[in-house]
């Protein structure tokens, strides 16, 4: 399955995104947690995205889609994969819909996460990051790790994104709503959109996922 996951930022895509691509055993590739690794481990392209992503702007379409592309032709994701903040925009999909062509592949469904406004400003503030793998993610309030500020998975530092502050929050909104919210269109026009929604218990979302994508029924 190739599956594209979209919605606002704190929507969950991130903490829905590790459970789906398990459950349907296919790669979660995050571009998202791409950059963070560049940029923890002090690449050429961390330093070069570094800045953008503290402001909760976007990177540059041809970095990110060629970042994008690596990890697809990655042997793991031959059979599928599950696309967690990628495309962000309409040249994204366009993009994305060129390599699957040249490639002889389609995409599946796009889900999208719906969430109230006031209940993302409330999931960011709280949600809290394992710096050794930014795939493993927390929050204050709704799923607290066993111990304060470590990582249950593998004990690491839990750290609050710099662009989870407030005003870094708001651009981001903004972002999402100015450039990434028209790719929902795009991939209605193909049929592709199936529309959840994200409130409940993190179980209950992935549950409604799980039911909502296509030839996976529950
Ligand atoms: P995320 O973890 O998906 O919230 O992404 C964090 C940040 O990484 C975003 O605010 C952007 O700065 C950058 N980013 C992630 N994915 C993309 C993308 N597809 N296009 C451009 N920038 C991106």
């Amino acid at each position: 399955m190739r599956i594209v996951l979209t919605g606002p930022p704190g929507a969950g895509k991130g903490t829905q995104a590790v459970l789906l691509a398990k459950r349907l055993e296919i790669p979660h590739i995050s571009t998202g947690d791409l950059f963070r690794a560049n940029i923890s481990q002090h690449t050429e392209l961390g330093k070069q995205v570094e800045s953008i992503l503290r402001e909760g702007g976007l990177v540059p379409d041809e970095v990110t889609v060629a970042m994008a592309a690596d990890r697809m032709e990655r042997p793991d994701a031959e059979d599928g994969f599950l696309l967690d903040g990628f495309p962000r925009n309409i040249a994204q999909s366009e993009a994305l819909d060129g390599l699957l062509r040249d490639w002889g592949h389609k995409l599946d469904a796009v889900l999208d996460l719906e969430v109230p406004e006031e209940e993302v400003v409330k999931r960011i503030a709280g949600r809290r990051v394992c710096r050794t793998d930014s795939s493993h993610v927390f929050h204050l309030d709704y799923s607290p790790p066993r111990q304060e500020g470590v990582c249950d998975a593998c004990g690491g530092e839990l750290y609050q994104r710099e662009d989870d502050r407030e005003d870094t929050v708001r651009k981001r909104l903004a972002v999402y709503h100015e450039e990434t919210e028209p790719i929902i269109d795009y991939y209605r026009a193909q049929g592709l959109v199936v529309t959840i929604s994200a409130l409940g218990t993190v179980p209950e979302v992935t549950q409604r996922a799980m039911a909502a994508l296509p030839d996976r029924g529950a």
